[in-house]
């Protein structure tokens, strides 16, 4: 059991304390121009975030314009052929734009607009978490500047397009390698610039403090929901939850849940091609503590101590490190952190097409691996998987790739 003696009835009051920290983890690592920004931002996080007027609007958003509820489904033809053991889904792909990131976009723009800023910063690798910006901006009437790096803007197509479909500004980022880190590094010195018009909408639980305790109860809507809805269906709690973790925002929204309950919570990296550093980006697996980013964690560092090359045949979770509290939680026993690698994920991806009629983001289907890996382990009981995100937008990766199965 990965649930512990440590004492969860004040975790969200005490976690992360003032000063940002998970334990050891977290804090806020940046120059002094940024820490003005970041005080003005935790500032209005506490008082506007916190005011019904706020969690109102929010409330009437997510249940009118993103479609929450998304429900739970319970995967019959598949739970039947594992055994005895139930496995059900979260459906975060039916949350609107077809996955999580929506849900702490849309508090962070509505932060924006409180606060009274004209423009919302972001950078973007595979354009998910930009495509979720964009349309939240959309939706606010805020400005939107995208930074992206020029070769993510050729491999990502139809992203780029929807984002400028959605009026976003895409600003491509030429220099060193042309991608992520560019992007990011690009998008920090503009917000340094133009903090006082803008805020910067991180893309998870990462970045400096505020950031990671505001995507996180952003995305704490998923297990609310998740536990109330699960109660309802079977009249008891799951006894094991899984999410993968890439930065982590949609594991923290779903753990956030159940840290309190006896449920075992398993967090799950990808492995990619195995083992060897710059074959995965399984952090909390094999990397060490370090700053990165604004944040301390634990990272994948290279021969020099910077953040290491990593790989994952799911773009959304190639991040050479995680959220500073998954780090916490790790240390601390109460969540399990595992790997799935691409072999795994694709027969996932596929064994959940065929036997349910639902496509998962390749990103999801590690956590849907898992989820039956534990299946098959386990005599009986039962699994709440969150489906993060849908699959159409890896569709031609899949085909070109792996073929028609
Ligand atoms: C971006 C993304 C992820 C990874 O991000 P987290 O912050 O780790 O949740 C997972 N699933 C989908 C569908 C995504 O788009």
């Amino acid at each position: 059991m990965t649930h512990n003696n440590f004492e969860f009835t004040n975790y969200f009051k005490n976690y992360p304390d003032n000063n940002g920290f998970y334990g050891r983890y977290g804090g806020a690592f940046i120059p002094d121009d940024l820490k003005k920004a970041m005080a003005e931002i935790t500032e209005a996080y506490y008082t506007i975030c916190k005011s019904s007027k706020f969690i109102g609007e929010l409330r009437k958003i997510r249940k009118e314009f993103q479609g929450r509820p998304t429900p739970i489904s319970y995967l019959e033809r598949l739970s039947n052929s594992l055994g005895d053991v139930q496995l059900y889904v979260k459906r975060e792909d039916l949350n609107h734009t077809g996955a999580h990131k929506l849900n702490h976009c849309m508090g962070e723009a509505l932060l924006a607009k409180y606060m009274g800023k004209k423009k919302v910063i972001a950078e973007t690798g595979a354009g998910q978490h930009g495509v979720a910006l964009a349309t939240a901006a959309a939706y606010f009437g805020l400005e939107c500047d995208i930074y992206m790096g020029s070769v993510d803007i050729k491999k990502q197509a139809p992203n780029v397009a929807r984002m400028k479909i959605l009026g976003a500004n895409v600003v491509e980022v030429t220099h060193g390698l042309a991608t992520l880190k560019e992007a990011v590094d690009a998008a920090f010195e503009a917000y340094c610039r133009e903090y006082k018009d803008c805020i910067y909408c991180i893309g998870s639980v990462v970045g400096p403090h505020p950031f990671p305790m505001m995507v996180r109860d952003f995305q704490s809507v998923v297990g609310i929901e998740a536990r109330e809805q699960f109660l309802e269906m079977t009249g008891e709690l799951p006894d094991a939850v899984v999410a993968c973790v890439g930065g982590g925002s949609n594991a923290m929204g779903m753990f956030s849940g159940f840290l309190n309950d006896p449920v075992d919570i398993y967090g799950i990296e990808p492995l990619g091609r195995g083992e060897r550093l710059g074959d995965h980006a399984a952090s909390l697996q094999y990397g060490e503590e370090g700053v990165m980013h604004g944040f301390n964690s634990i990272m994948l560092k290279d021969e020099n101590g910077e953040p290491a090359p990593v790989y994952s045949v799911a773009s959304g979770l190639d991040y050479p490190s995680s959220g500073p509290e998954h780090a916490f939680l790790r240390d601390i026993g109460r969540v399990k952190y595992d790997v799935i690698n691409d072999d795994e994920t694709i027969d996932a991806f596929f064994t959940l097409s065929r036997m349910e009629g639902i496509i998962p983001a390749i990103e999801s289907s590690h956590a849907v691996a898992y989820g039956i890996k534990l299946a098959k382990q386990m005599k009986h009981g039962s699994i709440l998987i969150n489906l993060s995100g849908r699959g159409d937008k890896d569709m031609d990766y899949i085909i070109e790739h792996y073929g028609i199965r």
